[in-house]
């Protein structure tokens, strides 16, 4: 497998360009780094699983509002 230079330079990316080397911006990459949700609370912001079922914090009683979250956070 070729590696993969991740540059979000353009003149390094022509070079590799011209070189037949892959690359990849940094800011591609940040999209798919974005892998799922979390819920947090309003009141507390004690973080809950995406899969746990409560819509109110077990310790406050605050709504519980879902949050995307990145993979390497
Ligand atoms: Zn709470």
């Amino acid at each position: 497998m070729m590696p993969i230079v991740v540059t979000d330079d353009y003149s390094i990316q022509n070079v590799l360009k011209i070189m037949g080397i892959s690359y990849q911006s940094v800011l591609t990459r940040g999209i798919e780094n974005v892998v799922g949700w979390i819920k947090i609370c309003k009141g507390c912001k004690k973080k809950y699983s995406s899969n746990n079922s409560l819509t109110e914090c077990e310790i406050c009683g605050s709504p519980i509002y879902r949050k995307r979250i990145k993979k390497m956070e």
